[in-house]
């Protein structure tokens, strides 16, 4: 297993910056996950790991090796990209043993080991079909066997459930999530889909603007994120001004004792998300602008008496939201335990 180090790493085509001064490193065996908006610079340093880029400025290492010069296919790294890119021509098996081919391992342990991974992602009865008669999701495992069966020192995936259906995405996650931990290889996992990179990922890199906002678990940068932009991508938040003092944050409809205190009074924003309000009658009071009903929860959009919006979630279980709507008045209490200062 190895260990990837992105040392302030700039990537510049022409006059665009593509990605700005980015370090990293992703720990041997870790899942990583690069998340942001479209044309944040993540495929760019996707491919500046694999070897597709040269960075302009910057190292990539491999463990205690500089590897910033050397060829694409001489990096032992395996790729899953966006559209899976199968040979057509070629059986899923003749896919899956493809690098190991290439590298002259014989037919017969090749075969064996391309089965065992084709069993573990649960699609050993396709080994003779042809690509093209499989599933988008049948397409995606055989893509992943093919990465792995070079048993890559690092796997790189870009985007690899682009096109799936919602339930079949939630299915691979966990499957995928499950065989990335089982064999333990060194993971960077680049994706605009905040919950898969949630849910996938040991650790989560937000990027923007070429460059990154933070890097921590999926708890710490959704229950901490560092500025109001990780607030904003990661979940939803409820980004409201405050006014630090002391000891606390007044919020103009309540005042709350934070973890972190700003280091100097004066204006702050604070990030609550739609869990931290329940509807029980409690002293803040808010006006329905609307309410979604999403399955199980009731989203409320809400104004506040200062005029800022909030979003809330609402368990009919236990608040009772029968015949609420727009222009209605609800009495809102705040959990304070996980109100956060970002500014
Ligand atoms: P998306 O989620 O839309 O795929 P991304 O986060 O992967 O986007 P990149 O593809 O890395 O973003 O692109 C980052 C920036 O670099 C963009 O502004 C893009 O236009 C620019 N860029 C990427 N590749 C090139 C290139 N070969 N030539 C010129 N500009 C490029």
């Amino acid at each position: 297993m190895t260990e990837v180090t992105l040392d302030n790493i700039t990537k510049r085509f022409g006059s665009e910056t593509a990605i700005e001064d980015v370090s990293l490193t992703v720990r041997d065996g870790e899942v990583l996950s690069i998340v942001g908006p479209s044309g944040c610079g993540k495929s760019t340093t996707l491919r500046t790991v694999a070897g597709f880029e040269t960075p302009t400025e910057g190292r990539i290492m491999f463990d205690e090796t500089d590897v910033t010069d050397v060829r694409a296919e001489n990096r032992n790294v395996g790729l899953v990209f966006q559209d899976y890119a199968l040979f057509m021509n070629m059986s899923v098996m003749e896919n899956a043993t493809f690098g190991p081919r290439m590298k002259g391992v014989p037919k017969e342990e090749r075969e064996a080991k391309a089965m065992e991974l084709l069993e573990l992602v649960g699609i050993e009865e396709l080994a003779d079909r042809d690509p093209a008669s499989l599933s988008g999701g049948q397409q995606q495992r055989v893509a992943l066997v093919r990465a792995l069966a070079v048993e890559p020192e690092i796997l790189l995936l870009d985007e690899p459930m682009t096109g799936l259906d919602a339930k079949l995405k939630k299915r691979l996650r966990r499957e995928i999530g499950q065989l990335l931990t089982d064999i333990g290889v060194t993971t960077l996992y680049v994706t605009h889909d905040q919950t898969q990179a949630m849910a996938m990922a040991d650790r989560v890199a937000v990027l923007n603007d070429g460059r990154i906002e933070q890097i921590g678990t999926p708890e710490t940068v959704y229950e901490q994120p560092a500025n109001p932009f990780v607030a904003n991508f990661i979940g939803t938040s409820n980004l409201l001004p405050a006014t630090a003092n002391g000891e606390a944050v007044d919020l103009g409809f309540a005042t709350v004792e934070v973890d972190e205190l700003p280091t100097t009074d004066g204006d702050v924003t604070v990030v609550t998300r739609p869990d931290d309000f329940t509807l029980n009658g409690g002293p803040i009071q808010a006006d329905v602008l609307d309410t979604f009903y999403i399955g199980g929860t009731v989203q409320m959009i809400v104004e506040l008496p200062d005029g800022n919006q909030i979003s809330l979630n609402v368990n009919p279980k236990q608040s009772d939201v029968t015949g609420v709507g727009p222009g209605d008045q609800v009495g809102l209490s705040l959990d304070a335990s996980n109100v956060h200062v970002v500014s």
